[in-house]
């Protein structure tokens, strides 16, 4: 498996985008950030989306990915993944015919080019050759992390969207790969951390520590650009002190799970 980040920042500077990862050029794990990052041919390849949750930084990039298509009369349809809570909130608050048409009707051809698909907290579903389970995480709105398996190659990658501490999802961590966990906080902003849902290096410490056995590579996501380099020091001192191979994701570059 390939994940190619394009966007892993907790908040929009130049050269720091929302987070959304690309899994072998074909299924988009959040939406923050697709048209500033990929282009237009690598866009069509896009057929499936998962949200962790409805917040702006993660799902902002597919209303203008569905204008693209229609631009270019392209005839496919994506299909975007979200707890029934997420996706409501998309329809009544994006997709409404107010603040962006509503691409779930429009097409250009008879299939629109939004299909919003519901999946249920801890039940297994099929994304185009990977199995993929949802587990509700602990953020200020109704917010899931994913850990998806490749058929082919039975490898696992996990993660958490925006949490802060959190429980059930580390209980399915067992034989995951690869990690991609938020901290958005340095540790001396950990009360802010806490009431934002969001993780600082301390925090995801003990997260690691409740789960059997860490993945032999954990990486951060959503760090906040404001305070990277305090951020930065904190995971490095973390990873002398526990060994685990840790390291903050930069975008445009592409990892292996
Ligand atoms: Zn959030
Ligand atoms: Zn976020």
């Amino acid at each position: 498996m390939k994940v190619k980040v394009l966007g892993s920042s907790g908040a929009e500077l130049p050269g720091y985008n929302s987070p959304a990862f690309l899994i072998d050029g074909m299924v988009l794990l959040d939406a923050g950030t697709i048209g500033a990052s990929l282009k237009e041919g690598a866009q069509w390849e896009i057929r499936d989306i998962l949200i962790s949750h409805a917040h702006l930084d993660h799902i902002k990039a597919i209303p203008f990915l569905a204008d693209n298509i229609i631009i270019k009369h392209k005839r496919h349809s994506v299909t975007v993944f979200g707890t029934s809570s997420t996706l409501a909130d998309l329809r009544r608050h994006l997709l409404n015919d107010r603040l962006w048409p509503d691409f779930t009707r429009i097409s250009a051809s008879i299939k629109p080019v939004l299909r919003l698909k519901s999946i249920q907290d801890g039940k297994p579903f099929r994304v185009n050759g990977y199995s993929v389970t949802a587990y509700a995480v602990n953020h200020t709105v109704p917010a899931v992390g994913y850990i998806i398996r490749e058929d082919k190659s039975g490898r696992a990658l996990l993660y958490t969207g925006d949490t802060g501490p959190t429980e059930r999802i580390w209980r399915h961590a067992a034989d995951v790969h690869v990690a991609i966990i938020e901290v958005s906080f340095p540790n001396d902003m950990e009360k802010l951390a806490r009431m934002t849902g969001h993780l600082t290096p301390d925090l995801l410490k003990a997260e690691l520590e409740k789960m059997q056995r860490p993945p032999a590579k954990v990486y951060v996501t959503h760090p906040k650009p404001q305070y990277i380099r305090q951020i930065r020091k904190e995971i490095a001192a973390m990873r002398k002190k526990t060994g685990v191979v840790i390291e903050i994701l930069k975008d445009g570059e592409t990892y292996k799970v």
